[in-house]
């Protein structure tokens, strides 16, 4: 058991990469809290991730609904060991077409959260604790009409770095994973129907040397590996999971 005794705050627990990272958190002996903002979600997620899963609605864009979340599973919980810091929205952001709420909205889901949510949890995270925020290939490519999700996620990197930095001499550990393409329910954000999810799918894969997207178990294994002990000296930095597309000519 790689998280023995450990505990774990994950939020956007319940779905996609945070439901699977919640999962192995659990099966690898973490006790864990999730949040997330959908009620419903949240009960199956906690019926899958196991016995002793808190699950706590709030959501992020409500900064002390946020704050409150997050002291709620402190009491729960004890302490954090593991804080991933994952909930993030997608959804495209066209010149020409975007309106400040919409661009509001992904600043605030994506980054401002992400500042809020570790700065709530600090309090409860013991000296030699883990962080993870989870940041996207999107910081670094140039890709159509994601202008504002890429910003959320180059702020993300670099605050991954800034906190690794401010938080070295307690021990704190402040590292980031870094999705590819991965098929989880935000891609259904950007494409309205099965027939166009295809389409958008299609026209991503070949810039995949792997030739397919990601699983959210493949991001979830990352995540364990930072959040355990075997990564005890790395801080400051990220494992993107990609497939090859960042390195690709
Ligand atoms: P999902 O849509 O499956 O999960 C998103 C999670 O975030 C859900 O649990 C959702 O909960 C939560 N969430 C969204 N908005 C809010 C909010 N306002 N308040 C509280 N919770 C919220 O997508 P993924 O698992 O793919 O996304 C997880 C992270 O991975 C995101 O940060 C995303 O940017 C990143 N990522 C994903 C990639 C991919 O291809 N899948 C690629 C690169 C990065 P609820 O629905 O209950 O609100």
């Amino acid at each position: 058991m790689r998280l023995a005794n450990k505990t774990a705050l994950i939020t956007g627990g319940n779905s996609g990469i945070g439901l699977a990272t919640a999962r192995m958190f659990a099966a690898e002996g973490a006790r864990v809290a999730i949040t997330g903002r959908d009620r419903k979600k949240l009960d199956e997620a906690a019926a899958l991730i196991g016995a002793g899963t808190v699950a706590i609605q709030a959501d992020v864009t409500d900064i002390e609904a946020l704050e409150r979340g997050v002291a709620e599973a402190a009491e729960a919980l004890g302490h954090f060991d593991i804080v991933f810091a994952n909930a993030g929205i997608g959804g495209p952001t066209p010149l020409g077409q975007t309106t400040l709420a919409q661009f509001d909205q992904i600043i605030r889901t994506n980054l401002t959260a992400v500042f809020f949510t570790v700065q709530a949890a600090l309090p409860f995270i013991p000296d030699h604790g883990s962080v993870i925020l989870n940041g996207s290939v999107h910081a670094v490519l140039g890709l159509p009409h994601s202008a504002g999700y890429a910003a959320t996620k180059a702020g993300v990197r670099a605050m991954t770095r800034n906190f690794a930095t401010d938080l070295a001499l307690r021990g704190i550990r402040v590292n980031q994973v870094t999705p590819g393409a991965t098929r989880t329910p935000i891609w259904n954000s950007r494409a309205p129907s099965p027939a166009e999810l295809a389409a958008l799918e299609a026209r991503y894969t070949p810039a995949i040397p792997f030739g397919r997207f990601g699983e959210a178990d493949e991001l979830a294994q990352s995540a364990l590996f930072l959040a355990s002990d075997e990564s005890r000296y790395i801080t400051g930095t990220e494992i993107v999971v990609d497939g090859g597309a960042t390195g690709a000519p």
